[in-house]
């Protein structure tokens, strides 16, 4: 692994952080005041190509690497929470498993569409039953025919209200050992029996649309099945792997907006007659942050270096998600700390990061799922 980065990634660094620096961050307090989804924002991604950017371009993507992939959502997340897990969603978990699992016909039908930046997908497995033990799924789909017959409920669906078609995970059958056997389809959101409401109030990523979907009856051909039928549950377990090296990418976004605009505060502000960066306990919180941060950038990069080198990288993934989320939320406390009572007003950004970033221990697999993930991982 090389600790510095090929020139085509500096240059997605340099391009993205250009795009994010005027049409992402001008827009980001507003978004979050109004709880409101910016499509204009991801149509500019997609005509910059960063809807499709780890993928390859006979599937109209741009063919970069993880490594790129990951700077292009700490940039978009450096610039605002909610923007960035948008994007995080639509290209890991809407578009990557029809790249990793689909057949020919469905990459062309579906994942070229999203790649291209003209439509958003969506990835639909949580449930109100149905959180960390994805295997509790209730949602049922039932081949009539060469239909399959959908019923069930999903929630907390990102970006689902803006989709063009969602993929749900639903039980299609049971295993030898009794088990339900859980598979993946691709749900167009216009179908009859498609309801989807977006009304959650959340307390950060408010940028981000955030879905309830309501399955009724609803009809999809057999074709609309994604990948192999008994292996629905080891696929989305591959796909929230690759997930996790962009919830971890966008923590360290976070957290560097934080820590640069904490920075630049310590810097500003002066008590006792001199800026509080003169102050030995504000350089050190500001050192630690640099280093948390250096730190955990460096594990989302081995783990996205390990996934282009299609070397096993589960562990790696959990232990970056883990790790930058959890320094994520420290360094955007201790920024806000820094802030004083400025920081606990919304004129400052601190306020916003810290609300932002705790989804980061909670959405693609909380700590708590990291952590069981990392135990047997490593022989536990
Ligand atoms: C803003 C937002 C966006 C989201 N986007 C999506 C999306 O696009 N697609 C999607 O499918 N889902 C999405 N989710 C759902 C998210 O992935 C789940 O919230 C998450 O997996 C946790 O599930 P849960 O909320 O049901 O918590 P629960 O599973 O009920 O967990 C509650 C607590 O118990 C702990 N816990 C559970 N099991 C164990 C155990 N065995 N050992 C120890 N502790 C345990 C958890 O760690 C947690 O602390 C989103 C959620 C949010 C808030």
């Amino acid at each position: 692994m090389n600790f510095e980065l090929t020139k085509e990634q500096q240059m997605i660094r340099e391009m993205v952080r250009d795009f994010a620096e005027k049409e992402v961050k001008p827009f980001a307090k507003e978004l979050d005041e109004t709880s409101s989804f910016r499509l204009e924002t991801f149509k500019k991604m997609g005509e910059l190509g960063l809807l499709g950017l780890p993928f390859p371009e006979e599937y109209g993507g741009s063919g970069g690497d993880t490594i790129s992939y990951a700077i292009a959502v700490e940039e978009i997340g450096r610039a605002c929470g909610g923007t960035g897990l948008s994007y995080a969603a639509a290209v890991s978990l809407g578009a990557s498993p029809v790249y990793y699992f689909g057949t020919e016909e469905q990459k062309q039908e579906w994942l070229v569409p999203m790649a291209k930046g003209e439509v958003l997908g969506a990835f639909g497995l949580t449930e109100p039953n149905a959180g960390s033990d994805a295997g509790g799924t209730k949602t049922t789909a039932v081949l009539h025919g060469d239909e399959y017959v959908i019923n069930g409920e999903k929630c907390w669906i990102t970006n689902a209200g803006y989709a063009r078609q969602v993929i749900v995970t639903a039980v299609t059958g049971k295993r030898e050992d009794g088990k339900n056997i859980i598979s993946a389809i691709i749900v167009p959101t216009d179908n009859p029996g498609v309801s989807i409401k977006s009304e959650y109030k959340k307390m950060g990523v408010r940028a981000s649309n955030t879905s309830e979907i309501i399955l009724d009856n609803v009809r999809v051909p057999k074709e609309n099945l994604l990948g192999d039928p008994k292996k629905g549950f080891s696929q989305f377990l591959y796909t929230l792997d690759g997930g996790r090296i962009s919830i971890a990418a966008l923590a360290v976004g976070i957290a560097q907006a934080a820590y640069e605009e904490a920075l630049a505060y310590a810097k500003e502000r002066k008590q006792f007659g001199q800026p509080i960066s003169k102050f030995q306990a504000i350089q050190f919180k500001l050192a630690d942050m640099a280093t948390y941060i250096e730190l955990a950038r460096t594990l989302v990069h081995k783990a996205a270096w390990l996934k282009d080198q299609n070397k096993p990288f589960s562990k790696e993934a959990a232990m970056a998600k883990l790790f930058a989320s959890e320094m994520g939320f420290q360094v955007c406390n201790q920024a806000l700390q820094i802030h004083g009572g400025n920081g606990y007003m919304q004129d400052y950004d601190a306020e916003r990061h810290l609300r932002d970033i705790k989804l980061m221990e909670i959405g693609e697999g909380t700590s708590e799922i990291q952590r069981m993930v990392i135990s047997r991982l490593i022989g536990c």
